[in-house]
């Protein structure tokens, strides 16, 4: 039996848009740029601009939703489907030991882009335990990991 959420049907993002004025929105639909490594009809998959992790990476559904409750159950699921296979595109890609799945919803849980995103971050042994601060790869190396995950996507 599905849990009764219903007594709260909102989470609080001060960043609140709607759809043409979002970023996400934008880059689903190629008005904004991005480095996408997989898509379908449902969800877009692209590099994070700025990453935990080389090959950090964000699945987002096409429709605009804030969070979760946005979106029914079945497209949930299949964001998560979605999430499951660009992790093993991910790891593959750059050799991680490990991966992490984040799924923010509202600005107290960090929810930066009110956009429903999952977090594909892909993590090495020598970084357990760290939690480290955003980085940044040159054009050309971003171009190169999003090839690299692209190409996992074909095999899985
Ligand atoms: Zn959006």
């Amino acid at each position: 039996m599905a849990l009764d959420v219903s007594r709260r049907t909102r989470i609080f993002n001060s960043s609140s848009v709607s759809s043409e004025d979002c970023i996400f929105c934008k880059i689903v639909s190629g008005k904004a740029p991005s480095l996408k490594v997989y898509e379908d009809g449902e969800y877009v998959a692209f590099l994070d601009i700025q990453p935990f992790s080389r090959g950090h990476t964000l699945v987002c559904p096409r429709k605009h939703g804030e969070t979760i409750w946005d979106m029914d159950e079945a497209e949930t699921a299949g964001l998560f489907r979605v999430a499951f296979r660009v992790s093993k595109a991910v790891v593959a890609a750059v050799g991680a030991d490990g991966f992490r799945l984040v799924q923010n919803n509202g600005e107290a849980a960090n929810q930066a882009v009110p956009h429903v995103h999952v977090h594909v971050i892909p993590v090495m042994m020598e970084d357990k335990g760290r939690y480290g601060g955003r980085m940044s790869f040159s054009q050309q190396e971003m171009e190169s990991i999003a090839k690299s995950i692209r190409e996992k996507m074909k095999d899985s």
